[in-house]
C-alpha cells in the first residue's frame, strides 16, 4: 500500500495540481492523507477542495478550514491570515463548507496518528521544537504521527530509552520506520515556510515501510497573479516566491 502524506494545501491549485502529478509520475498512491489547511491565503479554495475530493483520501481539520467555515472564530488568527479567512469563506459553497466543517481533528489509520497541529492541541499548536514534541509523544497512542501547520518538514524522534531528537526532513532521503517512535512534519504543498518555494509533500510505503519526501516546482506566477487579480493581501502574494 502506498500512501500520499500533504498538508496545508492553502488553496494553491497550481501548487496541489503539480503536486498530484509528481505522484501519478511516480506510479501513483491508494490513498492521500490529508493533514489539513486545505483552504486559506491561496486563490482557489473551492477547486481545491474539489480536486482533493475526487482522490481516494482522507482529511482532518486545520484552524483554516474550520475558520473559513464558521466552526471556530477567526480572533486568534493574525491580520492577513484573518483577511484571507473572511475572503475565503465568500468563496465557498454550502457544500464546501459542510465538507471542511465535517473534518475531524483526529484520525488514526495503520499505526499513524494524523493531526493538523499536535497531538495535544490538534487545531493551533505548531510543533517546532523537540522540547515540544516529548510532550507530545505522549497524546498519542500509535506509533507514529502525522502532524502539519508549521509548514516546515521536520521529523521528531523518540527512541526506547525515551531521548528525544528533531531533525529536518530532507527531500529525497529515505526514511525507514523501525522501533523509534516518530513525529512527521511533510511540509506544506501551497506555501512553503522553510526558505524553499517548492511544493513539499511526502508518499509512505507501507510494504519498505519508507517514507520519501519530495519538493515539486509548481507555476508560482500563475497563483500569484489569480491572488493579485482577486485582491489578496499583497504580503501573502510575496512570500509564495522565497517560500517563507
Ligand atoms: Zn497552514
Amino acid at each position: 500500500m502506498r500512501y500520499a502524506i500533504i498538508s496545508d494545501l492553502h488553496a494553491n491549485l497550481a501548487a496541489f495540481r503539480a503536486v498530484l502529478d509528481d505522484i501519478t509520475n511516480r506510479g501513483g498512491v491508494e490513498k492521500i492523507w490529508c493533514l489539513g489547511d486545505i483552504v486559506g491565503y491561496g486563490p482557489e479554495p473551492g477547486e481545491c477542495i474539489e480536486l482533493l475530493c475526487q482522490t481516494n483520501h482522507i482529511s482532518v481539520a486545520g484552524n483554516h478550514d474550520w475558520g473559513a467555515s464558521g466552526k471556530i472564530g477567526i480572533n486568534e488568527f493574525n491580520p492577513d491570515a484573518a483577511e484571507a479567512c473572511q475572503w475565503t469563506a465568500q468563496q465557498l459553497s454550502p457544500a464546501d463548507t459542510d465538507y471542511l466543517k465535517g473534518l475531524p481533528p483526529v484520525i488514526e489509520e495503520e499505526n499513524f496518528t494524523l493531526v493538523h497541529g499536535s497531538p495535544r492541541e490538534p487545531i493551533w499548536e505548531y510543533l517546532t521544537s523537540t522540547g515540544m514534541a516529548k510532550e507530545n509523544f505522549a497524546a498519542f497512542k500509535t506509533q507514529f504521527c502525522l502532524v502539519g501547520h508549521s509548514h516546515v518538514p521536520l521529523v521528531f524522534s523518540r527512541d526506547e530509552n525515551g531521548t528525544c531528537s528533531g531533525k529536518r526532513f530532507l527531500p529525497d532521503v529515505k526514511l525507514t520506520l523501525g522501533k523509534d517512535r516518530l513525529i512527521i512534519n511533510p511540509g506544506s504543498v501551497g506555501q512553503p515556510r522553510d526558505g524553499n518555494s517548492q511544493a513539499s509533500y511526502a508518499i509512505y510505503d507501507t510494504e519498505t515501510r519508507v517514507i520519501t519526501l519530495h519538493r515539486i516546482p509548481y507555476d508560482i506566477r500563475a497563483t500569484q497573479d489569480r491572488m493579485v487579480q482577486l485582491g489578496l493581501p499583497m504580503r501573502l502574494v510575496a512570500r509564495l516566491s522565497y517560500g517563507m
